[in-house]
């Protein structure tokens, strides 16, 4: 039996812990700096703190990162970690390195119940919601191998370049509202991990109770909605959610969502070839975004085996792009990254799960 986990716990969970070893409340302070922004991963490391107690607090818990099983690197830089957690469950964490800028692609949930038609993650189905311990894991893993955004003494030099975190990996946020918001907490925290909040962007299909929550937190990070399509009829096809929440009620919502200093709201746009990339979609698009303080963020499809629809010819990417430009509304075309090692939406996961249900035959 393994001890239970500091690593995860809030302020609050930690009191408790401390309290049960005997200890007064200003330790709490030390040991959440420790594990949140110093990260040490041993309670030996946190060496402010007396060995009679290092050793009480060893007795009765531990730190314990998600395992990492598989680190795969891509020709063009994208490293992709295959993460076991402790009942087997896989998730993926993705670190794009680009020219100007670094992301940390994140997962929130142990695959997805959503079930959009062009989401691996969504056709592999669905297994728990994660735990802050195993969201903040895959930040700590990534920030532990690269040096973004570091800042304090005990690390390497900060890498110079702008870099930001992403909700974007495996499963909803906002169904797993609970561990996302104490994680985002942390995260933002200038005593935990110090991730400004226009650097972290939760992507939602938009669940509009969770959003409502989350618009009224004290301290929010920015937004992007998952849209991918122009109209009501063909998202509903897509995307089996805009039965229970209307792409209407999520753009209304989300353009009233308080971003934070220097933020914007983005809407993710799946480009499907010959299914949501013509000109009339884009058209449509404009109407309903022209002049809004929003952009959208064009995600030309990586396709799949799996996947029933294929990318969109690059000469439509680029006409709808020029549509929306020339219809004002701001756009963006996102390059597909690290497609040699499948760092593309589920696809690694996806790969072992198949390897394990049907070995191959000799
Ligand atoms: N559930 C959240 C976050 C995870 S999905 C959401 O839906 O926003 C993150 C983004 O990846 C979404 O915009 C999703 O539509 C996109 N995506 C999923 N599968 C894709 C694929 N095969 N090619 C390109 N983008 C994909």
């Amino acid at each position: 039996m393994s001890r239970p986990n500091l690593f995860g716990m809030g302020p609050e969970a930690l009191a408790a812990a401390l309290a049960d070893a005997g200890e007064p409340a200003f330790r709490v302070k030390q040991v959440y700096g420790w594990l949140y922004h110093r990260r040490v991963q041993t309670i030996a490391a946190m060496t402010n703190l007396p060995k009679a107690l290092r050793a009480s607090l060893g007795e009765r818990h531990e730190v314990r990162w998600p395992e990492v099983t598989e680190r795969t690197l891509s020709f063009d830089g994208t490293r992709k970690y295959l993460f076991r957690l402790e009942d087997v469950a896989t998730i993926e964490t993705v670190y794009l390195p680009e020219d100007e800028r670094r992301t940390i692609c994140i997962s929130t949930q142990a695959g997805c119940p959503l079930k959009c038609a062009f989401c691996l993650t969504g056709i592999a189905g669905y297994r728990r919601n994660l735990k802050p311990a195993e969201i903040l894991g895959q930040v700590a893993t990534v920030m532990e191998e690269h040096p973004v955004g570091q800042t304090h003494p005990q690390r390497r030099e900060a890498d110079p370049f702008p870099w930001n975190i992403v909700m974007m990996g495996m499963g909803e946020p906002l169904l797993n509202y609970e561990a996302t918001v104490a994680s985002l907490r942390v995260l933002m925290d200038p005593k935990g991990f110090g991730v400004p909040p226009r650097k972290l962007t939760l992507s939602t299909v938009g669940i509009l109770p969770a959003l409502a929550k989350l618009a009224a937190e004290p301290v929010r990070p920015n937004l992007a909605i998952s849209l991918h399509a122009s109209d009501p009829g063909l998202r509903r096809a897509l995307m089996p959610i805009e039965e229970k929440y209307p792409m209407g009620d999520v753009v209304d919502m989300a353009l009233r969502y308080p971003v934070p200093r220097g933020g914007r709201v983005t809407f993710e746009y799946v480009l499907l070839g010959g299914v949501n990339d013509s000109p009339a979609h884009a058209r449509e698009l404009v109407r309903r975004l022209a002049g809004r303080h929003a952009k959208v963020n064009l995600i030309p499809l990586n396709p799949a085996p799996e996947i029933p629809f294929h990318a969109p010819r690059p000469e439509a990417v680029d006409a709808f792009g020029a549509l929306l430009a020339a219809g004002d509304v701001r756009v963006s075309v996102r390059r597909a990254r690290g497609q040699d090692i499948l760092a593309a939406c589920g696809q690694l996961h996806l790969k072992k799960a198949a390897a394990t249900a049907a070995p191959p035959r000799p």
